[in-house]
């Protein structure tokens, strides 16, 4: 049985930006490492691990 990969969500504590990190196999891709990195594509900083929301846990559940 494949084990579903989590998915959570990264926000930057200094602008705000914030984006959901999905990955969807185990072999990474260079666009799944693009997801991986923790850096802001705003401004550069360290972007944080947060927990999902209620609305995206929605939408991840409404995604087929
Ligand atoms: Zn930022």
């Amino acid at each position: 049985m494949p084990i579903k990969p989590p998915i959570y969500k990264l926000s930057c504590p200094l602008c705000g930006y914030s984006k959901l990190v999905e990955i969807k196999s185990d072999l990474l891709c260079s666009e799944d490492l693009q997801a991986l990195s923790t850096t802001c594509p705003k401004c550069g900083e360290t972007m944080q691990r947060v927990p999902l929301g209620l609305i995206e846990q929605l939408i991840i559940k409404l995604k087929p």
